[in-house]
Parts: structure tokens; sequence; C-alpha cells
């Protein structure tokens, strides 16, 4: 789950949240009860599954495809 942070505005301490990327513009509230809070840019740690599949080479080569048998 990505960790998001926050500051709030109204006592200036930060803390940090973890919740789901669809609650992630969602008000945060500060641990002291302050509501005037703003999401940081935080660095998300994303695990990018790169690489592609495995591309499956043509198989060919029947007897007739090479007009053998014919
Ligand atoms: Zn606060």
């Amino acid at each position: 789950m990505p960790r998001y942070d926050f500051r709030c505005r109204s006592c200036g301490a930060t803390f940090e949240l973890r919740r789901p990327m669809a609650q992630a513009n969602d008000p945060a509230v500060c641990p002291q009860g302050h509501e005037d809070t703003v999401k940081l840019l935080s660095t998300v740690a994303v695990t990018g599954a790169a690489g592609g599949a495995p591309q499956q080479a043509p198989s060919g080569g029947g007897c007739c495809g090479g007009g053998c048998c014919g």
C-alpha cells in the first residue's frame, strides 16, 4: 500500500499515512486532530513489473510449406 506524507498547516507537524491509491486525495487529519493538512510529494516506491512477454518464434516449416511434396 502506498505511503503518503502530509503536513499539518495548523501545527506544522508532518505525518505519513498508508492508504489505498483510491483515497490518495482524501483529506487527512493530523495526529493532533487538525484538518488543515496538505499532501506532500513523497517518493513512493513503486515496484513496476517491467519486462515483456517472451515472444514466441513463428513455427513453420511443414513439409508442404516448402513445396517438397507437391
Ligand atoms: Zn496539526
